[in-house]
Formats: C-alpha cells, structure tokens, sequence
C-alpha cells in the first residue's frame, strides 16, 4: 500500500503493523545515469517486494536526499549531514510508530547511507516499542557486476526499471571518461574523501556492459531477498531483550 496514494481513512483501516521506508540520495550518476537513481531503486525494491507479497504493507514517500557529500563537486548532487539525515529518517519511523506501524525495513539504495540507517534502526528498536531493521538492496544480491557507482550494475537495475532515464548514448563517454575502482587506496586506506578526487565524470565501472536482462535478475534477487527479511521481521517479537 503506497501511503501517498491512499486516504487515512483507508490507511487506518489496513490489517499491517510493518512499514517500508525507502532511502536514497539525489547524486550524480555519470553523464548517462540520472541523479535520483538511489531513491528511485530504494522505490523500485520496496514497491515490488510490497506487491508481491500477500500481507498488507506500508510504503512511505522515499527520502530522496541522503548522505552524499563525497559527490558535491558534480553539479545536482544533494545532501544533508549525517546528522540531519538520522534525525529526520528517525522522526519519519516514529511516526509510523505513533499509528502503530512497528516492524519498520528502511530499504536503502545509497552506500553512503548504510552507516546512518544502521544507527537509526538499532537506536530505535533499543529505544522504541519497535523493530526496525536496515537493507541496503545492492548488498542483498549476486549478481555479475561489482557496486562501482554509476557502473554496470547500477546501470542494468535502472535498464529495467526505468530504462527512459537512462542517456544509453553516452555509455561510451561513462565508461571513458570514469575509473574502475572507488577510492585511492594506500595502507589499506581511501585517502580521497570525495569521488571527484578518482573519477573524472562521476563513473566507476563500465557502464557500457549493462543490460536489462541483469537488471531484471538483480531486482528479482533483492525483492526475494527483502520479501525473506519482511517474513522473519513479521514472525519477530517487538520486545527489549531482558537483562541478564
Ligand atoms: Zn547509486
């Protein structure tokens, strides 16, 4: 159940106490891919996952604006300090929480989010009358692409989701003018804080090997992965673990 598309009088009514709420970013995505294409994944995996399934599902607005500054040199890109960013995706789950909405998935598609979102969910279900969990998509498949950013793997997931909002005549210049491999590493270490520092047009991975078909395996891997979550969350007691 999409919440921006129903009336609170038909959200009162729905049987559910778990919510969906997807996270991403707005960031650049090359010169091919569009800079919504975090949230719009994080959408994408919620929506799907929400439909398939046969209980009933909450599915907030996304959160479209994330943890990105590591892309601010890129004309478009957004972001919010990790502060802001906790605070606000805590107060949207409480008040989910406040109509009785307690199994809470934040379904994330930005990496610079992970830490942020792990925060939340721990501190909450401590904290709260709650279970919230975090799942970043991307990290729940195996698919035949690595992360990069804006590479093959991104680029296939939106192939098939959205392939109008994909530039597929400049594959060529993502790859080209992009790099193989986030950060510059030495001693173990990314001594860059900004992708800017690595990548000349925002890419990293060749976007050229993208394809609908992989696009379509990953998001049927990360909806069944979150549909297992969903049921194992659903099955959960809400509770404080006793002291011992
Ligand atoms: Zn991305």
């Amino acid at each position: 159940m999409d919440l921006h598309a129903s009336t609170w009088t038909d959200a009162d009514a729905a049987e559910t106490d778990i919510a969906f709420i997807p996270v991403g970013s707005t960031e650049q995505h090359g010169p091919h891919g569009p800079l919504g294409t975090d949230f719009l994944a994080a959408e994408a995996v919620a929506s799907e996952t929400a439909d398939r399934v046969d209980r009933e599902v909450m599915v907030t607005p996304p959160m479209p604006v994330g943890v990105s500054e590591e892309h601010r040199q890129f004309t478009g890109t957004l972001w919010v300090s990790p502060d802001t960013f906790r605070s606000y995706v805590r107060e949207v789950a409480e008040s989910l929480l406040h109509h009785g909405w307690n199994r809470i998935v934040l379904v994330n598609g930005h990496g610079g989010n992970v830490r942020a979102i792990g925060e939340v969910a721990a501190r909450l279900s401590r904290a709260e009358d709650a279970l919230v969990v975090p799942f970043t998509w991307f990290e729940a498949v195996d698919g035949a692409f690595d992360m990069g950013h804006a590479g093959p793997l991104e680029t296939s997931f939106l192939l098939h989701t959205q392939p109008e909002l994909v530039e597929t005549d400049r594959l060529d210049a993502g790859r080209d003018g992009g790099t193989d491999r986030w950060g510059e590493w030495v001693s173990g270490t990314n001594v860059a804080h900004d992708s800017a520092e690595f990548t000349e047009n925002g890419t990293v991975g060749d976007p050229t090997r993208a394809t609908a078909e992989e696009g379509e395996n990953l998001l049927e891997q990360a909806t069944t992965a979150l549909e297992t979550l969903l049921s194992t969350l659903a099955d959960r007691p809400v509770r404080t673990v006793p002291h011992k």
